[in-house]
């Protein structure tokens, strides 16, 4: 038998969200209420969450029979939370949303329409003002972009959220992008599809704390460069080419300047100097590669992206 009702799956990661779940999973029911014409799947992640998330989950699972969960074994990362989710969602369409309410679940409704009306694979949204944010963060946010705008060839929204409704294909290409260092606004992009973007203005957390800090921030946009661009490693190859030809020119004028007036050896202090600038320039370089070789090491090692301790299904 054809199920008449299309299935909407809301992915929610959650690390330490005590506070804002039963605000969130309020709100969200009210709007799945209100779209009484379309089926819903809750799907929490719990990323080894040290707080009573993980009996909220539980307790929500048991009255609502929409709610499933999976809870990890320990903090696994929001971009596992995210795979992890994408994997095991049921939906015909799916949405990934923040459990602190900045992702509104009264956009779904909008969303769901434009999919449905204007015959898109995605709609995402993305937040050009940022207000909340400090002034550095605003200015690194800003100098990331226009730099992997520069240095990839996969596009990237300045702004971009993780809140998107997806529909199954798109679902299932991002699913069997299985690699381990995961970067999903990236992936996102990657697997291309039809997507409209909305702007919005993000709201502030409802509860709680956000679970970004500054080392986070830089090691996620790093993250973006290394799985998106290998243009680091060009650069470096360049600049050893202009080092070569700028050391090939030195080595002319001083054979000729010797020939020409005889001069004694001297200039020992400039010498130390380019010696330690070009291993300086050599070490950095070797950074680089060092960083690519890692992620390529843990991609080698296959390692799981997440592991699952429990499961709605483990408590039946
Ligand atoms: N999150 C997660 N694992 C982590 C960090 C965050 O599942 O290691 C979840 C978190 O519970 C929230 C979402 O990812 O639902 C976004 O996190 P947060 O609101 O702290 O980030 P921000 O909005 O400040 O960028
Ligand atoms: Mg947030």
């Amino acid at each position: 038998m054809r199920k008449n009702k299309e299935l909407i799956t809301l992915i929610v990661p959650c690390f330490n969200e005590q506070e804002s779940l039963p605000k969130f999973y309020q709100e969200a029911n009210k709007i799945t209420k209100r779209m009484s014409s379309v089926d819903f799947e809750f799907l929490f992640i719990n990323d080894g969450s040290k707080d009573n998330t993980i009996n909220l989950i539980k307790e929500l699972s048991k009255k609502d029979k929409r709610v499933r969960y999976i809870s990890f074994s320990r903090n696994f990362g929001k971009e596992a939370a995210m795979y992890a989710g994408l994997e095991n969602s049921k939906g015909d369409y799916v949405a990934i949303m923040d459990a602190d309410l900045q992702d509104p679940p009264e956009m779904i409704e909008k969303m769901y329409e434009i999919i449905k009306k204007e015959e898109f694979d995605c709609v995402a949204l993305y937040t050009s003002s940022h207000k909340d944010y400090s002034f550095l963060r605003k200015l690194f946010t800003n100098m990331w972009y226009k730099l992997i705008g520069i240095i990839s060839s996969t596009k990237q929204v300045a702004g971009a959220r993780d809140f998107r409704l997806m529909n199954r294909k798109m679902v299932d290409s991002i699913i069997n992008m299985e690699e381990y260092n995961r970067y999903s606004k990236g992936i996102f992009s990657f697997v291309g599809f039809e997507t409209k973007w909305i702007d919005y203005e993000a709201p502030d957390r409802v509860a709680g704390k956000s679970k970004f800090d500054f080392i986070k921030l830089f090691k996620y946009a790093l993250e973006g460069i290394l799985a998106f661009s290998t243009t680091p490693l060009i650069i470096s190859a360049f600049v050893g080419i202009l080092f070569c030809l700028i050391a090939f020119i030195t080595i002319v004028i001083i054979i000729i300047k010797t020939l020409i007036y005889g001069d004694p050896v001297g200039g020992w202090p400039s010498l130390a100097c380019i010696i330690i600038f070009v291993s300086g320039v050599q070490l950095f370089f070797l950074g680089i590669i060092g960083m690519y070789l890692s992620k390529t090491y843990l991609e080698v090692k296959k390692r799981p992206i997440y592991i699952v301790k429990e499961t709605e299904e483990s408590n039946k």
